[in-house]
């Protein structure tokens, strides 16, 4: 293109949330993404001609998408373990506690050796990209140069990616799988420091205690000095198993509840994601409002560990950030489209149980699994829409591929369509993914 400024436009329908609406479906509009990977404009179909004077391009340059054809913006995962993605799918049988001792810590323990951890990382953001996850919240393992290692291969894919080193100095389940308190701190230190020297542009360190059951008050505090030092993210879990949140009220009885023990140790911020949440109480949502601190809902794993059933009505009602993850591998699918169906699930579930609720709809699910999760992440002011000046982060869908999963039937308007992907679509319609502009999905023939 002969353009200056603007790389590539694209010409079609386009559906993503905004502040205001859950889903605006906007058919014949026009895209610019300019040379930064940026939107540079986006506006009626009708205003082309300006557009191209405006922007320097040749209408004969758009490329026009199909009538089955639609960009939705990139999903972001607010929680996936990396390390557990070799065996989802499986070992869905025990509930937390007994799970992650059972599975999940020997699997863990395997990253020392960085041949198995390449192989294993390697797949996961092969699979989480080619499943439309242009962002990922990440949990690697203790391991520093392993957890380096992933924020490599983020980058080398183009994958925008939260790289999290996880931090645990007590494990009573599996006591070979944990650091001691110092060594955890200098490695902390460590990983964060080297990952920020390799200055990749969408890869970034983030704290990661892995749960208040695994660490020591004292490294609690270590980590939310790393984190206030560095101006980090943070993520964690909260209140995902009634075990669970009786075994933290026992290790921490100065701390009146669960949020209480992050808080005082510094780990709830604005910059603050904690996986699950089903068990927090309204005084604590209220905590989280006011700090900003953000929960990722999982619902896929609340159900396979028959964890819980978190109530986003009420998290919402207290205006608390929320995003979807997958939870791999307590969630079986790496796929944020299974997550949107088992976020709309679950509420289901719950307004059986209690007639006044209301369902959540496919258009909230969605905006949580893209603008929700951008401001979960704090990332709301360059991703989540196609909003202009953000990068573009985008999934081109077509439900026409061949094999598609999808049948679509006349009067099936671009509102129908997207529906239909929503719940039935899968990896086969997302045939193209940028991630701040650049094209990452198909893979290039080196990878
Ligand atoms: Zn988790």
């Amino acid at each position: 293109m002969s353009s200056v400024g603007v790389a590539r436009v694209y010409r079609g329908t386009f559906a993503h949330s905004t502040r205001d609406s859950a889903l605006r479906v906007l058919t014949d509009f026009v895209l610019g993404v300019n040379e930064q990977g940026k939107i540079a404009f986006f506006e009626e179909g009708q205003n082309v001609e300006s557009l191209s004077h405006q922007w320097g391009f040749d209408t004969s340059d758009i490329e026009q998408l199909g009538s089955h054809e639609f960009f939705i913006p990139g999903m972001v995962d607010t929680h996936i373990h990396a390390s557990q993605y070799i065996f989802s799918g499986t070992h869905l049988d025990l509930p937390l506690l007994d799970w992650l001792k059972t599975y999940t810590f020997p699997v863990e323990l395997c990253y020392e050796d960085l041949d198995f951890a390449k192989d294993a990382y390697t797949k996961v953001v092969r699979r989480t990209l080619s499943n439309g996850t242009t962002t990922a919240c990440y949990f690697a393992t203790i391991h520093t140069d392993a957890s380096l290692l992933l924020g490599r291969i983020a980058d080398d894919f183009g994958q925008r990616a939260l790289i999290g080193k996880v931090c645990m100095d007590r494990n009573s389940m599996v006591p070979d799988y944990k650091e001691l308190t110092e060594g955890c701190k200098d490695e902390t230190d460590r990983f964060v420091h080297e990952l920020l020297k390799k200055k990749y542009a969408l890869v970034k360190p983030v704290v990661t205690p892995r749960f208040a059951i695994s660490c020591s008050s004292s490294l609690l505090s270590n980590l939310g000095k790393i984190a206030k030092n560095y101006d980090l993210h943070i993520q964690s879990h909260i209140s995902e198993n009634k075990h669970e949140v009786q075994f933290v009220k026992e290790l921490f009885p100065d701390c009146t509840s669960y949020t209480d023990v992050y808080v005082k140790h510094g780990l709830l911020t604005d910059k603050t994601v904690m996986a699950h949440g089903c068990y927090l109480t309204d005084e604590e949502l209220k905590i989280f409002h006011e700090r900003g601190a953000a929960v990722s809902h999982c619902p896929n794993s609340n159900i396979s560990l028959i964890s819980g059933m978190l109530n986003v009505r009420n998290v919402l009602k207290h205006k608390v950030k929320l995003g979807l993850g997958t939870d791999v591998a307590g969630g079986y699918s790496s796929s944020m489209l299974d997550a949107i169906r088992r976020a709309v699930d679950t509420s289901k579930a719950l307004c059986m149980q209690d007639a006044q609720l209301q369902p959540l709809s496919y258009k909230e699910a969605f905006r949580l699994a893209t603008l929700g999760g951008s401001e979960v992440l704090s990332l709301d002011d360059c991703i989540g829409n196609f909003a202009v000046g953000k990068d573009f982060d985008a999934l081109r869908v077509n439900l026409c591929v061949p094999g598609s999963p999808v049948d679509l039937f006349p009067g099936d308007d671009p509102e129908v369509i997207l529906e239909k992907f929503l719940n039935l679509g899968d990896d086969r319609n997302i045939v193209e993914v940028y991630v701040a502009g650049k094209q990452v999905v198909p893979f290039p023939d080196s990878y």
